[in-house]
């Protein structure tokens, strides 16, 4: 299978690349090296550096690639930014998408995958979450990646293209090669990693009186792989005939940030002193989701469920690159 991958040289869509390479597959990488990392990229893939923004280069790459399918990760990714600046997500992150799917639906491709989020489900009312939770975005991040799910239920519905969404939490983890370099760094793990490594003075824990059993947010921390071979098996699935479909995807269980910490602790050797803060602005307590569906259709369940095995994968990566990628 020839497979386009945009944001192919960010985080989760560069180890994606790495297991469809491993996999056997022929990929085609879009990305704008505003977040990613050209070293990121795996060197059997072919790279195009350039932006979905540009309808012109999206159109003239699916006619030069002619992609069976696609897997959309390129997006701006985060909820508090979003929160601040709502533009860059409800316009770029929405017309982006949108270039990209009109291209794949002129262009006949057979499956896409939408890398989506759990971001989609504010107010649930049953943890862990299920597909048939109502939608409330939790910020205009979310409600981007929904309104692109949307878009996406009209293209099945004239088009026949058949897609699937995949929504998560907590993406984290390495592999040996690739791994988590954000630029500023806001999430949790590389955080801790980063004072053990010595590179900050000591972790903040956002607020300790959460109804959870040790006070902290408990977050549903998912194996970068475990989401790539999701997306793997997703497109596969459809490849072979499948009908579009929306899945959670979810670990299986939840870790506490104090767990977090410790694990760290001692996964790395290192004290990595905490100190408690103030809650963070819409942080939830528990945000777990449920992969049952996933599981019961594709047979997906996680590979690497145990928080010890995330962090060890993700310290080897780090100690390896302390600096992250180069360029
Ligand atoms: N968190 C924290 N200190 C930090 C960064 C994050 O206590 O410096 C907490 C955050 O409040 C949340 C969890 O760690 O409960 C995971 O946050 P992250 O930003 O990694 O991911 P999010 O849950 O926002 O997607």
């Amino acid at each position: 299978m020839k497979i386009l991958v945009t944001g192919g040289a960010g985080y989760i869509g560069s180890i994606t690349v790495e297991r469809l390479i491993k996999a056997g597959a022929e990929v085609v990488v879009l990305d704008n090296l505003f977040q990613g990392h050209r070293d990121a990229v795996h060197p059997d893939a072919t790279f195009v550096q350039g932006d979905l923004a540009d309808r012109a280069l999206v159109e003239k790459l699916m006619a030069d690639h002619k992609p069976d399918g696609i897997m959309h990760f390129a997006s701006y990714t985060l909820v508090g930014e979003s929160m601040e600046r709502p533009f860059l997500y409800l316009r770029d992150n929405i017309t982006n998408g949108l270039n990209l799917i009109e291209s794949a639906v002129k262009q006949g491709v057979r499956g896409f995958i939408l890398s989506s989020t759990a971001n989609l489900f504010d107010e649930p009312e049953q943890i862990p979450i299920a597909e048939t939770e109502r939608i409330v975005p939790g910020s205009p991040y979310g409600e981007s990646k929904f309104i692109l799910e949307r878009y996406l239920y009209w293209m099945d519905r004239l088009y026949d293209m058949r897609y699937t969404c995949l929504r998560y939490f907590n993406a984290c983890g390495a592999t040996e090669e690739r791994g988590e370099d954000h630029d500023p760094e806001t999430h949790l793990i590389p955080l801790v990693l980063q004072v053990a490594l010595g590179q900050r003075e000591k972790i903040t824990i956002f607020g300790d009186d959460y109804d959870t059993p040790d006070g902290t947010c408990i977050r549903d921390y998912i194996h970068v792989v475990d989401l790539a071979e999701a997306h793997i098996l997703a497109m596969r699935a459809l490849l072979d005939g499948g009908h579009s479909r929306k899945y959670n995807l979810g670990n299986g269980r939840g870790f506490s940030v104090k767990e977090v910490v410790e694990t760290a602790r001692a996964v790395t050797g290192h004290p990595i002193p905490a100190e408690i803060g103030p809650r963070r602005p819409g942080d939830p307590a528990t945000l777990i989701a449920s992969s049952e569906t996933i599981n019961h259709d594709l047979g997906w369940r996680p590979i690497y469920p145990d928080l010890r095995t995330i962090i060890e994968m993700a310290w080897n990566w780090h100690q390896a690159n302390p600096q992250g990628y180069e360029k």
